[in-house]
């Protein structure tokens, strides 16, 4: 067990204007070994109850501190413990650049406006830090103030959007209410009647914000879809999913598949494993605004063993390919885990089932010690883990071992289904790929015959998801985007309409799933997937009602404002295509084999 050590600062916001956002910086003694953790506390001694309610609600941390985990969060103090040498967080009110650089133990205040002050100190050292000021460009536009920040000059904008009017769906499964919401960059800060909205929010504020009008529209949670593959680009086969995407291709073809899914309000995603594991890349891309595209939570490559999974004999006996890393022994299992974490996974993925050639549908080819070993292994380096499971058993023994998401948990008996509400595991099952190879796959030359089997397999699964509904497991929304049979941008929502058809949900509850229930997808539970004060600033506006008729949610012509960490989207162009690159589609020479006999009929 290793010594905590902790620094406070505490600052006094004299002059609070919520037309700008603070930033501020704690660095740690650099004689003190980073591996021991510190925690911060900051605490806000403003005097007054409404300054502190400007700035609290908009404290978020870590700003670039991926070691950094939250601890607490009072209505004036927030405090997390970091491995990290330094430590930021962003505050939307004031403009304040803070560093604690604690061999010289002084404390640098960089604000705007300037009558800010501070002391800090930093345990065990109690006594108080020498204090400097300086003043920093500002300039304030409308609704965007712009700031040239500290010494890296890091351009930070500012929006504040106030949506009015708006028929409100918040995500909790509440019924929709008539609320406006107003948003500062990246956070709602005020969710109330329009009559109210002003006490909520400084006037300021208020009159610097894009006004958008949702009158007679709905208003709701971003959409999150927790089944995603955004590197396989629309695949038509196995084969060209894992023979004709070198990494280079799949990461330009991401890049330009991605804006489709925003296009279609789709504002987060979980993409459980990735083609050459280039999704910690592609996250870090658009997080740092390289590339236009949804929050995203992603897995590296899937864990197969040598058994393969869905693409039989695609997989080979031992190695990587495509988004499949093959693992043979728990010790394999442990060091690509490992591995996997160290590269930036956000999720392990195991593919607990695979197919066989004298097996009709999907085996577990996983034993449950074999999976146990990669929970245990990613638990204790805080790292959740999913499995695609298509079979009873495997569902079961997924839930046994620890599995946090268990994608499909097809044909689910009781007792997998038991082995689940007793885990606590989230379900997605992922219908759509299913629905629409049975409903429309005949249309695209897929499927056919199959029908019956895929619409089997929707209700030998719906009755158990069902059970598991009412027993209070997540039930997750995902849409398996990333085929030839759903590519991006057009299913993302289908999933509700199927979870109202076949699981018996009301449109609001399969809303929850997709908003709500999603962020244990994100793993941002708390923060994503609800309309309201504290959470991130991802809101559609639809024309129509979803609560009534969810498949409005599928009509992109019905998307009036898609708004994305606290940005609007720009709606107003056309859906982006393409013409095929060299390599990347393979081509059938011929959908029929052309007998003498076939060549005689007309
Ligand atoms: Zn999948």
């Amino acid at each position: 067990m290793v010594a905590l050590t902790e620094a406070m600062v505490t600052a006094d916001f004299g002059d609070v204007s919520p037309r700008s956002r603070s930033r501020v910086t704690l660095r740690r003694n650099a004689r003190r070994p980073s591996q021991v953790p510190v925690r911060f506390t900051w605490r806000c001694r403003s005097q007054s109850a409404s300054e502190v309610s400007t700035i609290i609600p908009r404290v978020r941390i870590p700003a670039h501190d991926t070691n950094a985990s939250q601890e607490r969060r009072g209505p004036t103090n927030i405090s997390w413990t970091t491995r990290s040498q330094s430590s930021s967080f962003v505050t939307s009110s004031g403009v304040t650049v803070m560093s604690v650089l604690e061999p010289t133990r002084s404390v640098a205040i960089t604000s705007q406006p300037s009558r800010a002050s501070t002391a800090a100190q930093a345990a065990p050292i109690p006594e108080a830090a020498p204090v400097t000021s300086t003043r920093r460009r500002a300039s304030i536009s409308s609704a965007t103030a712009t700031v040239w920040h500290g010494s890296t000059h890091r351009l930070i904008s500012v929006t504040v959007l106030h949506i009015t009017n708006g028929r409100v769906i918040d995500g909790t499964g509440a019924a929709a209410v008539d609320r406006d919401i107003v948003t500062v960059n990246d956070e709602i800060i005020a969710v109330a009647p329009a009559a109210e909205i002003a006490k909520a929010v400084p006037s300021d504020t208020l009159r610097q914000a894009t006004v958008i009008d949702a009158r007679g529209l709905t208003v709701m949670p971003g959409l999150i879809d927790a089944h995603c593959h955004v590197t396989f680009d629309d695949v038509q086969s196995n084969d060209e999913l894992f023979f004709h995407r070198p990494p280079a291709l799949a990461a330009v073809v991401t890049a330009f598949n991605l804006p489709k899914l925003l296009l279609a309000g789709v504002t987060s995603m979980m993409d459980p494993d990735t083609v050459h594991g280039i999704g910690p890349q592609v996250r870090d891309a658009v997080e740092a605004g390289a590339i236009e595209g949804p929050r995203i939570a992603t897995g590296v490559q899937a864990l197969l063993t040598a058994v393969g999974g869905t693409a039989g004999r695609l997989i080979p006996d031992e190695g990587e390919v495509g988004y499949a890393a093959v693992v043979n022994t728990i010790e394999e299992m442990v060091t690509t885990t490992r591995r996997q974490i160290k590269y930036g996974g956000d999720w392990i993925k195991i593919h607990a089932t695979g197919s066989i050639p004298t097996h009709k549908g999907e085996l577990q080819v996983w034993t449950l010690d074999e999976m146990k070993a990669v929970c245990d292994t990613a638990h204790s380096l805080n790292v959740p883990v999913t499995a695609h499971c298509r079979s009873a058993s495997s569902t079961r023994d997924a839930a046994k071992a620890g599995v946090d998401l268990i994608l499909h948990a097809s044909y689910m008996d009781d007792e997998a289904l038991e082995a689940v509400i007793e885990s606590g595991a989230a379900v997605c099952p992922t219908f759509t790929f299913l629905a629409n190879l049975a409903d429309y796959g005949a249309k695209v030359g897929a499927g056919v015959g199959m029908t019956d089997v895929f619409r089997g397999e929707i209700k030998a699964t719906a009755e158990k998801v069902r059970a598991a509904y009412d027993a209070g497991v997540p039930i997750l929304c995902g849409s398996e985007s990333g085929f030839a049979l759903t590519p991006y941008g057009h299913w993302h929502a289908r999933e509700m309409e199927v979870f109202v058809n076949e699981i018996g949900l009301s449109p609001l509850e399969a809303i929850t799933c997709a908003t709500k229930n999603n962020a244990i997808a994100m793993k941002k539970v708390g923060e994503l997937g609800v309309i309201a004060t504290g959470y991130r600033a991802d809101i559609i506006v639809v024309d129509g009602q979803p609560d009534r008729d969810v498949r409005v949610l599928q009509d992109r012509s019905r998307l009036r404002h898609v708004i994305s960490r606290g940005n609007p989207v720009n709606l107003d162009r056309p859906w982006p295509t393409k013409n095929r690159l060299p390599g990347e589609k393979v081509g059938n020479w011929a959908d029929e084999i052309l007998t003498w006999e076939r060549a005689a009929l007309p």
